[in-house]
């Protein structure tokens, strides 16, 4: 289809201001049709998001507090908005209507979703465009996930008769009729499902950066913006911490290959980052971006002759299971296989498994180590370049940081290096001034 969705988060429709420069943006290409809008975020470093207010006004009503105060802060945030722009508009009704629901007990997630419910109206008004309840057309199963299929029909049918429209971003609602809204951040799947929807040409998604970074600003200075990155690089780097928009909001529009354009409100010139199915060239850089977490843990298991047993790593597979433990990696030798696993979700159970492992294999040593921090370095082009492993290893060498574990997925597209906490920082600034020069 010959349109755009544009996705706006909260600091994009932080205020009239920010609005204005949102229509501009809406209104320089006439493909821009379906807008979808997040609630009023931050206007400064220390002010709070409509969103976050809304969950105090909950947690006030819970706790059969008075909610004026907090609740006046919100009325304010829409009336400057809307008096500032002009409008001839009013959302009295609403927001009273709404006040009343979270002090009769209306759920979590409906009072946290008014949010973008009222923003989407306001914006609505100010473009002109037809305002869609996003409880019509997203739906959630009983489990509470999203009904991928029912959704994406309801909302393309509905879609078809509105030509121009804005749908708040963050919720739907549940077979029951209930509203529920999905994590934090979750306006940039409403985005993807819209995007997916309408089959749109791209999804444009503004926020307040000119795209993705190669690195973590807070690591390394000025790190450089990522043109290009493969849903599949996205994934990889994200997974290990490198955020630009929400995890999941990837997967709508997978199905349909359709490519997400991160850009800034604040700079529409900058072309932010192209996050696409495949790439056809390559990065200017072998390495698209390194990102890392802290927080691991390595259980270290040895027995002599273990590589010629027969189901060994199943029975320390099966422990795992058992204690509903996710495993990050798995890296063996002969005498040795090591399990990767977050430190959060072994601490409970760390000595009862550590136990139970140690006895269904009957092993020599099984040990544990924390603080380990797992950096991944991810980049489409390392499938075929030579010499990528070792420029790796010798950076962070030069720093003299002992490298604990290295993987490398299948698919040539990551290597991961596990190394002691300490070190995360300086081997983020090793590799990247390795690969960025
Ligand atoms: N307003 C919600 C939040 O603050 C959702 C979003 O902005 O995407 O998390």
């Amino acid at each position: 289809m010959d349109s755009k969705v544009v996705k706006f988060g909260g600091s994009s429709l932080a205020d009239a201001e920010q609005f204005k420069k949102v229509a501009a943006i809406v209104k320089a290409d006439s493909k821009r049709k379906y807008v979808v809008a997040s609630a009023p975020g931050k206007r400064f470093d220390d002010d709070i998001k409509v969103t976050d207010l809304l969950y105090k006004c909950f947690e006030l009503a819970i706790a059969k507090k008075n909610i004026d105060e907090t609740f006046s802060k919100i009325k304010d945030r829409y009336n400057g908005i809307i008096s500032d722009l002009g409008l001839d508009f009013s959302l009295e009704d609403e927001l009273e209507t709404i006040k009343a629901g979270i002090i009769h007990r209306a759920s979590r997630d409906y009072v946290a979703s008014r949010g973008e419910y009222l923003n989407a109206m306001v914006l609505a008004a100010y473009l002109g465009y037809d305002f869609i309840d996003a409880e019509t057309c997203i739906f959630f199963d009983d489990d509470g996930n999203l009904d991928t299929e029912k959704t994406n029909r309801v909302l393309s049918e509905l879609l078809m008769r509105h030509s121009r429209a804005v749908i708040p971003g963050f919720y739907g609602c549940m077979s029951n009729g209930t509203i529920k809204t999905f994590s934090r951040g979750g306006s940039d799947i409403t985005g993807s499902i819209v995007a997916r929807a309408i089959e749109a040409e791209i999804y444009e998604n503004w926020t307040d950066v000119s795209g993705m970074l190669m690195a973590d600003p807070r690591i390394v200075d000025n790190p450089k913006v990522i043109d290009v990155i493969t849903y599949g690089e996205l994934r990889e780097l994200s997974y290990m911490g490198a955020s630009v928009m929400h995890e999941d909001a990837i997967f709508p529009v997978k199905v349909s290959n359709i490519p997400i354009n991160i850009r800034n409100t604040n700079s529409p010139e900058d072309p932010g980052t192209m996050i696409v199915p495949e790439a056809s060239g390559g990065s200017p850089y072998i390495v698209t971006g390194v990102a890392g977490r802290k927080g691991f843990s390595i259980i270290n298991i040895e027995k002599d002759m273990m590589n010629a047993e027969i189901g060994f790593g199943r029975r320390v597979l099966e422990v795992l299971e058992n204690h509903k433990v996710c495993f990050e990696h798995l890296p063996s030798s002969i005498d040795t296989m090591s399990v990767v696993i977050s430190t959060s979700e072994l601490r409970s159970t760390k000595y009862e498994m550590v136990a139970e492992i140690a006895k269904v294999v009957n092993a020599d040593r099984v040990t544990v180590e924390d603080g380990i921090a797992l950096i991944a370095v991810v980049g489409r082009s390392m499938v075929s370049a030579k010499g990528t492993a070792v420029r790796i290893f010798s950076a962070i060498a030069r720093e003299n940081i002992n490298i604990k574990m290295i993987d490398q997925g299948s698919s040539e597209r990551n290597i991961i290096v596990g190394i002691e906490e300490s070190d995360y920082k300086a081997a983020i600034r090793a590799i990247y001034s390795e690969f960025v020069k």
